[in-house]
């Protein structure tokens, strides 16, 4: 989902558990439960735009999402439980973002006998985590994310 998703919901966690052991593997199951209904994300158009421009907006679509939780939950939640609960929500995707940056092409879907060791690390880095990503396009998969925050905000009270 797109990070403003997981910031959102990996803040109701740290509200509702403010035990870090427990809500930093929590915020961690999030991502990937999350990932499970279908959405849309920025990286779901990557190919047709420029690694430069899609890189441009996963970093400003992950700042605004931090900026918000943190405006959210600011005396409820203590701020390092807070960012490191956020971090750990987002992490599977940040571990992903090698491939992009350094391996991946337009017309390129996996590695070859040719790939070296750091490309081969990072695909299956990146295969692990779309093992259980739906997608869907807009805007269903942006009322997709809507609901599932706003039922963790619910749930996690
Ligand atoms: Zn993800």
């Amino acid at each position: 989902m797109t990070a403003t998703a997981h910031a959102l919901v990996a803040g109701a966690i740290a509200r509702a558990v403010p035990n870090p052991y427990l809500a930093i593997p929590l915020a961690i199951t999030s991502h990937f439960i999350m990932d499970a209904i279908p959405h849309w994300d920025i990286g779901a158009d990557w190919r047709a735009r420029s690694k430069t421009v899609t890189g441009a907006l996963a970093i400003s679509e992950t700042v605004l999402g931090i900026t918000l939780a943190y405006f959210l939950f600011r005396g409820k939640v203590e701020t390092p439980l807070l960012l490191s609960t956020i971090i750990a929500s987002e992490l599977p995707d940040w571990l992903e973002a090698p491939w992009y940056i350094f391996f991946a092409h337009k017309n390129k879907n996996g590695i070859s006998k040719k790939s070296g060791f750091w490309e081969r690390v990072s695909y299956r880095i990146y295969r692990r985590e779309n093992v259980v990503h739906a997608k869907a396009d807009l805007p269903f998969g942006i009322i997709t994310q809507v609901v599932t925050v706003a039922f963790f905000l619910l749930l996690l009270k």
